[in-house]
């Protein structure tokens, strides 16, 4: 049976079988931020171990920096620590920092490609959620815990169960107004937010294939909220173009080759998998979430649900999200009031998502009292929206533009929600009190659906503005 890619990565990185079964894996790149490491590298001191490749390793900071005033020392207290700890490690253990006031400081999942750290072909583990990002490039790319932080910084390897491959083709064409996000929260709202729990995702078919890198990269951040740790996409002509000169990327004639050993790693035509599951991309519309995880989602032109449409064990679930947004079966989503608009995250604050975004805001104004936020995922694309005016649109129409960070996608940072408000949000996760407040409310969807609500005061159709 031919190879799929995952199958060939794994392979290739694959030091030995452990004896509980898992493989032992060498990691080709870790990433780094402030929140998950200052443990881990506690205990490598404490147990007298260096970074075993400080050269494949790069860390940033993102979770707790402020948008706003960004100036040292922070006005909270633990976020300053954790950003004295970060500084303190990345020098003792010779490790390179894209600190605050670095250009390439943004967010890791947003910093990784844009630098070309990230590569087909790659393991790539990041101690984030959403490390699945960088499967966009084709590599195998993982959120992982603490403890595993630890283990890469101090061997460069993670013991990990193989996963089955699943892969879904989404055909068609998608139509206007609807976005990577539309589709990702439509594969999660089918398969469920378990369905991907012991597989590995590949995402194909004619509308992953017009996608370009960055709508790849939305599509592969949101796998995790579908179950499965892994996402990916088959490297192609977009990816190369994509690397091309990147500062990290291999250069000349070393880039040529690469490309030559990048396309012998997709999968091919004949490849064998574990399941195949098939979507119409013509019948995504645009899609919102409406209860407390991303599994549950309808399209902006349809009602929120009511229990008895779900299975007997899924009900109590269903009730539970109702009650705490606040909706009531068969209320239609559109129209749902909203008190603040947040563009930005690792999953849609890139150049194209705020161009997607700017697109509905132009000529447009914030409703009155919305708090509407635009916030660039990282410094470079904060820069490059700046060079294209993207900036002035989004002032001109009442939005605030921010630095760099994540923001109010998990708000360990000054950007939180309030109480009760309810929030449109181009981020990744709807849980309770995710955006920082106990009893805020998420409504996730695309960053150009964000601008519309924004600038309608509620959630509306944004192709009826484009
Ligand atoms: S933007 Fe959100 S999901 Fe992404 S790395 Fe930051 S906190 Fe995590």
């Amino acid at each position: 049976m031919a190879e799929n890619l995952f199958d060939k990565i794994w392979e290739a990185h694959a030091v030995r079988q452990l004896p509980s079964g898992q493989t032992q894996l060498f990691i080709g790149l870790h990433l780094v931020h402030e929140v998950t490491s200052p443990q881990a590298f506690e205990m490598l001191r404490d147990r007298k171990l260096a970074v075993m490749f400080p050269e494949r390793t790069f860390a940033t900071v993102d979770h707790i920096v402020p948008t706003d005033r960004r100036a040292r020392p922070f006005g909270d207290e633990m976020a300053e620590q954790m950003m004295a700890q970060i500084e303190k490690n990345a020098a003792q253990f010779a490790v390179p920092l894209f600190n605050i006031d670095d250009e390439r400081q943004g967010i890791v999942h947003v910093i990784g490609p844009e630098l070309g750290l990230t590569q087909p072909g790659m393991t790539i583990a990041c101690g984030d959620s959403h490390t699945s990002t960088h499967g966009a490039f084709g590599a195998i790319a993982c959120g992982i815990g603490t403890s595993q932080v630890r283990d890469v910084l101090a061997s460069q390897c993670l013991a990990m169960n193989r996963p089955g491959v699943r892969r879904i083709e989404v055909g068609g064409k998608l139509a206007k107004g609807v976005y990577a996000k539309d589709v990702i929260l439509s594969i999660i709202g089918r398969l469920g937010v378990k369905g991907g729990v012991g597989y590995a995702y590949e995402y194909a078919g004619p509308v992953v294939e017009a996608m370009g890198m960055e709508e790849r990269m939305s599509l592969c951040n949101m796998s995790i909220e579908g179950g499965t740790r892994v996402g990916y996409v088959n490297p192609d002509q977009n990816t190369f173009a994509y690397l091309q000169g990147q500062p990290h990327a291999p250069q000349g004639a070393a880039f040529a080759k690469a490309v030559e050993w990048w396309k012998s790693i997709a999968s091919g035509p004949d490849a064998a998998y574990d399941d195949r599951v098939r979507i119409d991309g013509g019948a995504i519309a645009p899609t919102i979430t409406w209860g407390i995880n991303p599994g549950q989602s309808v399209r902006v032109d349809a009602c929120i649900p009511s229990p008895a449409e779900f299975p007997e064990e899924e009900r109590p679930g269903i009730q539970e999200a109702l009650e705490y947004m606040d909706f009531a079966p068969g209320q239609k989503i559109a129209g749902t009031r909203i008190d603040v608009a947040f563009i930005g995250s690792c999953t849609n604050g890139r150049l194209s998502d705020l161009r997607e975004a700017a697109r509905v805001a132009r000529g447009r104004k914030v409703r009155p009292g919305i708090k509407a936020l635009v916030v660039p995922g990282s410094q470079q694309v904060r820069r490059a929206a700046e060079a294209e005016g993207l900036h002035e649109i989004f002032l001109e129409a009442g939005f605030e533009w921010r630095g760099a960070g994540c923001s109010m996608c998990l708000a360990m940072n000054p950007d939180k929600l309030q109480g009760r408000q309810v929030c449109a949000s181009s981020s990744n996760r709807n849980f309770k009190g995710r955006q920082g407040s106990p009893t805020g409310r998420t409504l996730l969807m695309s960053p150009a659906m964000v601008a519309a609500a924004a600038v309608e005061g509620a959630v509306a159709d944004v192709r009826a503005l484009l």
